[in-house]
């Protein structure tokens, strides 16, 4: 039985399947560059299905944003995120991977056959599409945020925490990812501010225990950032207390990292038409599996999984997708 009840499908009003050039039939199209993506793209490209890989704006995903990989298995000296996106990269095309840049703007996933729209001009026809457009983590929108990425900001403590080893951080937000990275941090960290607009906790109320409990986590309520200071890098953080109260005030705490952790927007929009996606956007697949509620169109990476994100687990999705990708087409 199948887990996805049939959609009601229709065009997005963005989406433009007639648009432009003639189409081009390709037996597996694959949108997304970052680990999901590229591994994907290797595993199908040794099956000999021809991938084609669309790279949009930020090739490599998160990746690049994030200066140094050290829990990456297989690099013991660690890798920069950039230099693994160049070797992934160069690894999917050795096996004949057709790399291109362009953004799916819209998607048919009405027939058996997919079209799918890059840069609403050039329209592709895939037999199998692997969908590995990622998710992207929100920042609060400040310019001095911007100034310091790299820096001393980060949205991933899994990934940059271990750059704080005995220094003093703060993480923004109230949900799961906020508990979870600040407890991360605070294995690690001499300080963890835990940033938090309201004056309650939305996480899990084990979580909420767990960080309430934890003796170098100072939880801040009912603050709101509003810059980032330092020669650099950040050395501290201005917050408005009980921001529109009649008794607002200003103070600054010291820290040498800035974590994010108010949530990630998966990048699903396109698709939500015709793929199944909860509440949140994060596509729905068969659980343990890529497969989407649409045969022939799978799902790899940060744009279905909020829970691990992480570069290992996103490659491991996509090797699963383009596995289930060739399964498909040798049934058909
Ligand atoms: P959530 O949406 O649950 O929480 C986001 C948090 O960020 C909220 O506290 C929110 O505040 C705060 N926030 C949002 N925007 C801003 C802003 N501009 N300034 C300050 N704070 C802001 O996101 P999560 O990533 O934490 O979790 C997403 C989902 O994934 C949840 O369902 C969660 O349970 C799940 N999850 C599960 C995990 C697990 O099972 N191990 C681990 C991590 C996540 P406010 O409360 O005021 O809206």
């Amino acid at each position: 039985m199948s887990l996805f009840k049939p959609l009601e499908t229709k065009l997005g009003t963005n989406a433009n399947t007639n648009a432009g050039s003639p189409a081009e039939h390709v037996k597996c199209l694959i949108i997304g560059s970052g680990p999901a993506g590229y591994t994907a793209a290797i595993y199908a490209a040794r099956a000999n299905l021809k991938p084609l890989l669309c790279k949009g704006i930020q090739p490599g995903a998160q990746l690049p944003t994030t200066t140094e990989v050290e829990n990456f298995p297989g690099y013991p000296e660690g890798i920069t995120g950039p230099k693994m996106m160049e070797d992934l990269e160069s690894q999917a095309a050795r096996f004949g991977t057709d790399i291109r840049w362009g953004i799916a703007t819209s998607v048919d996933f009405s027939g058996t056959t997919h079209k799918v729209v890059i840069d609403e001009d050039k329209v592709y026809e895939a037999d199998t599409v692997i969908i590995a457009t990622g998710a992207t983590a929100r920042y609060l929108g400040l310019q001095s945020e911007e100034n310091y990425k790299g820096s001393g900001v980060s949205a991933c403590a899994t990934c940059d925490g271990f750059f704080y080893r005995n220094k003093d951080v703060a993480v923004v937000g109230g949900g799961d990812t906020a508990c979870e990275e600040a407890l991360y941090l605070a294995g690690m960290c001499r300080k963890v501010y835990l940033i938090v607009r309201k004056p309650f906790l939305r996480a899990s109320k084990i979580m909420q225990k767990r960080v309430l409990n934890a003796p170098n986590i100072e939880v801040l309520f009912e603050r709101t950032t509003k810059e980032l200071r330092g020669n650099h890098v950040v050395e501290e953080a201005l917050l408005i207390k009980r921001m529109g109260h009649s008794d607002e005030s200003e103070e600054s705490i010291k820290i040498d990292g800035f974590f994010l952790a108010i949530g990630h927007t998966p990048n699903s929009d396109i698709f939500k038409p015709f793929i199944e996606t909860d509440e949140t956007g994060y596509i729905k697949t068969v659980p343990g599996t890529p497969l989407t509620n649409v045969p022939g169109v799978f799902a790899c990476g940060d744009v279905q999984d909020k829970v691990y994100r992480q570069a290992v687990t996103a490659a491991g999705s996509g090797c699963s997708a383009a596995i289930e990708a060739e399964r498909y087409l040798a049934q058909r």
